[in-house]
């Protein structure tokens, strides 16, 4: 059964990258009939918070990303860490090291000094016939795995193709500290291991860490997943894609009026490809995805083409439910706007909107004054067109309130005073909605309540 996963470090928000990862992970087990796991990586324990927990879980879900189990947290695996590592210590594969920091570090400068590679050197590595320092006293020691020394590792990445790396490159590497918890490299191959994960999608900073784990995996006697390292994502400025050059948070994205539909459908293009296509629906993505077609070279974040594919789903969205996004945009503003008023709102102007952010700056004007620029003012609301500004205020006082009896009343006017339509449209636009261009005036006017329009002419 195909089982994948995503294992973020709840270090902060939900990242863009780790969010594609995910979605790859979700729509490969989903196109397969498997099954997806969550696994927080919270050993850093100094860096690990519940609120990043709580960030990450909300936008896992706000993107629609189910998982089978999961929230697993290494934290609580302590025990299970612990008996491998007994395993592997009585094995002979890990051992117990007690080279201090300052051991290390001075190590580390001999090395500087004449040129070498920096690492450990194995000073505490078991060989048959080698004589180890005696145990120094009241030193914790670190377990650190033995890795090989000679040969290679080989693997068949589902996104590089294959992948050599010799044994050489690698010291022996640290798999518990001294104060009991895991690193990294030990704990995944553990975590993947028990929970029988079988495709392993992560960003290609760690194909350096994969030997390591391949190896661990090999004296463990485990069965190896597959691994597929996914190119880094650049920004715009074609350098790797960061908070300090841009928001790079899925929430800074739910909170900016994306659409999480059109979040997905981005993301998923970004990196992969189906032919031509770049509209596509979360069904027609899991039936596509079978690993296929994954971008060799990095992606580049195109943020006007994030804007396009989620100006198509605003079109295609449910006036209800825009409405109720609206409305806690609205409210974040601290405007009160009833979902039930907004939705015939949102299906007047959701073409024109490429967010459901730049619909509540219109939709605004509905629920606060507007404030005219002195400009349009001066351009458009002419002392000419005043006199034909108030019979039209007059006749909206009366008239039945509807787009069709506003039209009537508006096109009385014009006729009455000789104008043309934009002559009195446009002023009318600027008094009331505080912008010279709207949809169609009547419509606009209709869903304003009667008494707030006439307010609104008369501050002419
Ligand atoms: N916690 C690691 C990260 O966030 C997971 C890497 C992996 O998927 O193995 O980068």
């Amino acid at each position: 059964k195909i089982r994948t996963r995503i294992a973020p470090s709840p270090t902060g928000f939900l990242h863009l990258g780790t969010a594609r990862t995910a979605l790859y992970s979700w729509a490969y087990a989903r196109h397969h009939g498997g099954e997806f796991v969550l696994r927080i990586e919270d050993t850093d324990v100094a860096r690990s918070t519940q609120d990043s927990v709580d960030q990450i879980l909300q936008s896992m879900h706000w993107l629609g990303l189910d998982y089978d189990e999961g929230p697993v947290y290494q934290m609580q695996r302590l025990e299970r860490y612990q008996a491998v590592i007994e395993q592997m210590l009585a094995a002979g594969s890990a051992y117990r090291c007690y080279t201090t920091p300052a051991e290390l570090d001075a190590l580390r400068e001999q090395q500087k000094a004449r040129g070498e590679k920096t690492g450990y050197d194995g000073r505490w590595r078991p060989e048959p016939g080698k004589t180890l320092p005696p145990v120094p006293e009241g030193v914790q020691p670190v377990i650190r795995f033995k890795n090989p020394r000679d040969g290679e590792v080989r693997w068949d990445d589902l996104v590089k193709g294959e992948i050599v790396i010799a044994n050489k490159e690698f010291d022996d590497l640290i798999i518990q500290r001294a104060d009991g918890v895991p690193t990294y490299n030990f704990a995944v191959v553990v975590d993947d291991w028990d929970m029988a994960i079988t495709h392993v999608f992560r960003g290609d900073e760690h194909i350096n860490n994969t030997p390591w784990q391949i190896n661990i995996y090999q004296a463990l006697g485990a069965p190896l997943p597959l691994f597929g390292h996914l190119p880094v994502i650049l920004g715009d400025d074609g350098l790797k894609l960061s908070k300090r050059r841009g928001a790079v948070a899925v929430s800074n994205y739910e909170d900016g009026g994306y659409l999480p539909e059109a979040m997905l459908n981005y993301l998923a293009r970004l990196g992969w490809s189906h032919g031509d296509d770049e509209l596509f629906s979360r069904e027609q993505l899991v039936s596509w995805f079978d690993g296929s077609h994954l971008n060799k070279s990095p992606a580049q974040w195109d943020a006007a083409k994030l804007t396009w594919v989620n100006a198509h789903y605003m079109k295609q969205a449910d006036d209800a439910r825009l409405a109720g996004l609206v409305a806690a945009q609205l409210a974040r503003r601290g405007q009160a706007a009833s979902a039930e008023r907004l939705a015939p709102m949102c299906a007047l102007f959701k073409d024109r909107c490429a967010t459901t952010l730049e619909l509540a700056d219109w939709l605004a004007m509905y629920f606060a004054p507007v404030a005219p620029s002195a400009e349009d003012v001066a351009q458009h609301v002419t002392d000419a067109v005043k006199p034909a500004l108030a019979a039209l205020a007059a006749r909206l006082q009366t008239c039945e309130w509807d787009k069709a009896a506003i039209n009537q009343a508006i096109k009385d006017t014009i006729g009455e005073h000789t104008l043309k339509m934009p002559q009195l449209a446009i002023p009318v636009r600027v008094l009331v909605c505080g912008r010279a261009q709207t949809p169609s005036v009547d419509a606009v006017l209709s869903l304003f309540a009667r008494e707030e329009v006439v307010a609104r002419l008369a501050t002419a």
